[in-house]
Formats: structure tokens, C-alpha cells, sequence
């Protein structure tokens, strides 16, 4: 245990593919913002529910599906405990916060939203809670709105409200930005927005990994994750919702699993969260959701967030000490990400560079081209760290610029 309290060599040992070579090297994977690495309890979670009890759920009375049924649902128990929302009613799986997004979108919206009706984003978002209010946009004639930021990629809170008018009818903000490493003040903002009685969605696909998340303190009205930013699952996520929201919603897909009676004349949809769950799901992934949160408990998420800080705090300093690399994102209150850019050397070829060191980072707009625009460049390199990662592979990763540079030189 290190002064943190972080079993840093319990938790190396937990991750498989951290024992990994590349190109002959230990393997530094510091593209976490991208995915997350999977524990060995992920893994034979997943492999569990294929090896000794593959069947399909909620329909079955044979024990084999009974068990998968059990484990679907405790899962969704987990997830609801982890997040602090009121009911498993309020947790649906989905394949993860696109499709989250894309639900409100459809669900939420699409019904009741009227042309020249506003949808407010800030400048920081992925583009996956940009596209899908476009595309409502498009479909009902409402418009998007964009909170600035600032030059170190802070949301400019004092703006928000001259967004917030009486056409808002939702409020879409990024926990932790992708791209910047910046930790929005949701709490803030969310009471901002519920003065004027506007529903809020938060895109937490970041934050969950790295910050506590309580939806009833936060009061958010939908909050979306990925369970592969989480040391889930790929192809898995969740969207939560208050209940008041997801009873009056349309289901989103139509299909099994979501009707309770079904015939050519009418049917009848099930109760919440079957309602928004068509067709077989993701069982494994589920499973695995369930798994990856639960070690995420027992490490302490608390800790975590100490732990990285002082990662993110040492790879900050390490970073500058490169000659010409320029940070982007500089925000006072950051989480995991350390992007840079280091001139004349383009992100690709660094990212190349590196790669033969056996450090694995992200290249490219990281689906948030707007930012790109925003700091008047085509792209990053991007380091994202989680709990597994070291200051030694930190030293590594700064070892491996100087000698990128060397060759650029
Ligand atoms: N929002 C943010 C902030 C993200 O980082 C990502 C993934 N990079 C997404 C949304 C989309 O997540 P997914 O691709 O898992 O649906």
C-alpha cells in the first residue's frame, strides 16, 4: 500500500492485460479515456454466464434462465446502488451513452419538443451529445445552443444562465470532458437549470470511472455511462432517468421483452425499465456492468480520486518539462485526461512514435471536433490515466516524447 492506500500492485495484478507485451515491451496503456482495461472478474463474470448458465431471461421457468434472470437483475441492483438512484425502475441498459442519449432524444423529446424550442450543450461535448439534438433538430424544426468555454476549457458558469430561457426545454452537460480532462460544476448548473424548471441530462461516460455520482444529490434528470469507460463490458451502458420521466416517455424501439400483452389491434407496453428494453439484451454485458462495478466498490472510488489526482498532478509537471509541449486543457478542476499537442510534431506521429515504446495513447479530435476548432488545431495526443497507472509509466510516456522529438529534431 502506498500513502494513498491504493494496493497499486494488487490492482496491476488484477488486470490481465497489463502483463502484456508490445513490441517486445511492457505495455503502458495510458488510453483509458478511450476504454478502460477489463479485471480479471470481469472477465470470468462474462465468461461465467457463457460456461454455466447461457440462457436467455425473463421468459424462462427452466433454472438455467432463472439463474440468468437473477443475475440480470441484481446487476441492475448494482448499478443502482452505485449511482444512488431511487429504483431499479430507473435503470435501463442500453448499449451505452450514445444510445442513451439517443433515447432522450427520440423518447423524450421528439413528442413534445416544438420548433424554436432550445436544447443547450456546452462547448466541450463529445460528439455523441451533439449529433443526436441535431438530429432532433432537424426533426422538429427546435434549435441547439452552446455555453462557451474558456482558453483552459472551462465552462464560463456566469453565462449560463443568459442560455437558460423560457424556449430550454433540456439542458445536455458533459461530467468530464473527454478531450480536456475538465470536471464541469454539474451541481451548479443542474440547479441553475431547475430554477427555470428545465430537465437536465448529464453524459457521465468519463466521470463514472473517476468521480463519486449520486443522481438523487445531484438531482439530474437523465445521467448516461458506458460500461467500457468503466472496466465493464463494451457494447453495455446504462441511462438513468427519474421515474416522473421515463413513465410519460413512448418506448423508444418496439419489440419483445417490452409489452406486457400484445395484439394487431393494441398493445399494452410493459412497466419500467422493461418498457425501454426491446428485444434480448446484452445479458453478459449486463453481468459484466455488474462485476465492474462491484470491484470499482471495493477499491473505493474515494481513493481512487485521491490516487489519480496525484497522478494527473505528477504527469501535469512531467508533461512541461518536454521543450515546446503545450497542454490543452488546463482546467483548475480536471480528472484522468492530460491532452497536449507538441509543435512541429503532428499527434499522429507521435502517437506512432510512442507506440514503438510500448506506450499506448489517443491521436485525433477524440469525437470533439468542435474543441479542435475551439484551440484552432486538427487534433491532440491524449494520455488518460486510471487507477492501474503509475508515475513509472508516466516517466515512461515523457521518456518516449524526448526521444520522439530527438528524431523530429
Ligand atoms: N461522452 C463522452 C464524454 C465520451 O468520452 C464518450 C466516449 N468517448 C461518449 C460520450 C460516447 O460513449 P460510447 O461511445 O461508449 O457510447
Amino acid at each position: 500500500m502506498d500513502k494513498l492506500n491504493i494496493n497499486i500492485k494488487k490492482i496491476r495484478s488484477d488486470f490481465p492485460v497489463l502483463r502484456e507485451k508490445v513490441h517486445g515491451l511492457p505495455l503502458v496503456y495510458l488510453d483509458n479515456a478511450a476504454t478502460t482495461l477489463r479485471p480479471q472478474v470481469v472477465v470470468d463474470a462474462l465468461a461465467g454466464y457463457y460456461l454455466r448458465y447461457s440462457a436467455n431471461i425473463h421468459r424462462g421457468v427452466h433454472a438455467l434462465s432463472e439463474k440468468a434472470t437473477a443475475e440480470y437483475e441484481k446487476s441492475r441492483r448494482t448499478v443502482k446502488d452505485f449511482i444512488h438512484a431511487s429504483s431499479t425502475a430507473e435503470i435501463i441498459f442500453t448499449r451505452g451513452t450514445t444510445e442513451s442519449i439517443n433515447l432522450v432524444a427520440q423518447s423524450f423529446c421528439r413528442p413534445s419538443f416544438k420548433p424554436d424550442d432550445e436544447i443547450v450543450v456546452t462547448a466541450m461535448e463529445h460528439h455523441s451529445n451533439i449529433v443526436p439534438w441535431q438530429i432532433l433538430c432537424e426533426q422538429v424544426g427546435c434549435r441547439l445552443k452552446v455555453i462557451p468555454m474558456n482558453d483552459k476549457g472551462e465552462l464560463i458558469l456566469e453565462r449560463v444562465d443568459s442560455f437558460l430561457t423560457e424556449r430550454t426545454q433540456l439542458l445536455s452537460i458533459v461530467y468530464l470532458s473527454n478531450s480536456l480532462g475538465t470536471i464541469n460544476p454539474v451541481q451548479d448548473v443542474i440547479d441553475k437549470a431547475h430554477q427555470k424548471n428545465i430537465p437536465v441530462f448529464v453524459d457521465a461516460a468519463q466521470a463514472m470511472s473517476h468521480c463519486p455520482i449520486d443522481v438523487q444529490t445531484l438531482d439530474c434528470d437523465f445521467l448516461a455511462f458506458s460500461g467500457h469507460k468503466i472496466f465493464g463490458p463494451s457494447g453495455i451502458g446504462v441511462l438513468y432517468g427519474k421515474e416522473k420521466w421515463l413513465e410519460q416517455m413512448p418506448p423508444y424501439q418496439g419489440g419483445g421483452d417490452m409489452i406486457s400483452s400484445v395484439t394487431f389491434e393494441k398493445t399494452i407496453y410493459n412497466t419500467l425499465p422493461y418498457k425501454f428494453e426491446a428485444g434480448t439484451p446484452h445479458i453478459a454485458g449486463v453481468i459484466g456492468l455488474g462485476a465492474a462495478l462491484e470491484y470499482v466498490q471495493s477499491v473505493g472510488l474515494d481513493l481512487i480520486m485521491n490516487y489519480e489526482k496525484d497522478l494527473l498532478d505528477y504527469g501535469t509537471k512531467a508533461l512541461l518539462s518536454v521543450p515546446d509541449l503545450k497542454l490543452i486543457g488546463t482546467a483548475s478542476n480536471k480528472a484522468s485526461v492530460l491532452s497536449f499537442i507538441l509543435p512541429p510534431i503532428h499527434p499522429h506521429d507521435i502517437g506512432t512514435l510512442i507506440d514503438e515504446e510500448g506506450v499506448a495513447i489517443r491521436t485525433g479530435h477524440h469525437c470533439t471536433q468542435p474543441v479542435m476548432k475551439f484551440f484552432k488545431i486538427p487534433a491532440t495526443s491524449r494520455a488518460s490515466v486510471a487507477v492501474y497507472n503509475t508515475k513509472e509509466e508516466i516517466d515512461l510516456l515523457v521518456q518516449a516524447l524526448f526521444k520522439a522529438k530527438k528524431i523530429f529534431d
